[in-house]
């Protein structure tokens, strides 16, 4: 059995806190972990700004709900699930992808929570687990599933690395220079084909 899992900010959606700083103003959610490379430091800091603007989880809920998927995105996730049983496996949060993931037609996603209040106030957040892309694709390997995996990051690496084939997908050029055991492709078409090549049966695009 084989099943495909796909990182989701950079491949299927955009990247969500640099566009919901778009469409907010806030310039300050914009910075990553390239500007704070403490992960726990930058999200308390993206809480605080979300407090500052008073901003709760339905405002965030109704700003994202105004980004869309990648151009293509959409049709690419209807191909694969014809062909692959599909798992997203991402570091976003369900709260902040939902309206996102409703574009995608809800595919299966393992993710983050956000924590809040009764008011709505997001007031923490709770990882799910430590390497969670890569801890998703031991326990499925336990489950005596194959899996072909792409991601756009560091953060897809360990999961890339953990699959029986990893694809690289809109990655940056270091990422594509550091791992270079890693196809990598740009384009839905080419992922597609990507997958094709990976996969152990005999698949037609
Ligand atoms: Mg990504």
């Amino acid at each position: 059995m084989e099943l495909a899992c796909l990182d989701l900010e950079g491949v299927l959606v955009p990247e969500i806190w640099i566009a919901f700083a778009e469409k907010t103003g806030i310039d300050e959610l914009r910075a990553t972990t390239r500007d704070i490379p403490d992960y726990n430091v930058l999200m308390r800091q993206r809480l605080d700004l979300l407090d500052q603007h008073g901003l709760k989880i339905d405002d965030i809920q109704q700003v994202i709900a105004t980004l869309e998927p990648l151009d293509g995105a959409v049709e690419f996730v209807d191909w694969l699930r014809e062909r692959f049983q599909v798992i997203i496996l991402s570091d976003t949060f369900y709260e902040f992808s939902q309206p996102l993931m409703r574009q995608l037609g809800w595919p299966t996603l393992f993710c983050h929570r956000l924590i809040t209040d009764d008011s709505g106030r997001v007031v923490d957040y709770k990882l799910r687990q430590e390497d969670p892309k890569r801890a998703s694709v031991k326990a499925l390997h336990s489950l005596h599933y194959r899996v072909i995996a792409a991601g756009d990051s560091y953060n897809d690496t360990t999961m890339l690395a953990e699959a029986e084939a990893g694809i690289l997908f809109h990655a940056p050029d270091n990422v594509i220079a550091e791992f270079p055991q890693f196809p990598a492709v740009h384009t839905y078409a080419d992922l597609k084909q990507a997958f094709i090549d990976a996969s152990v049966r005999d698949l037609s695009l």
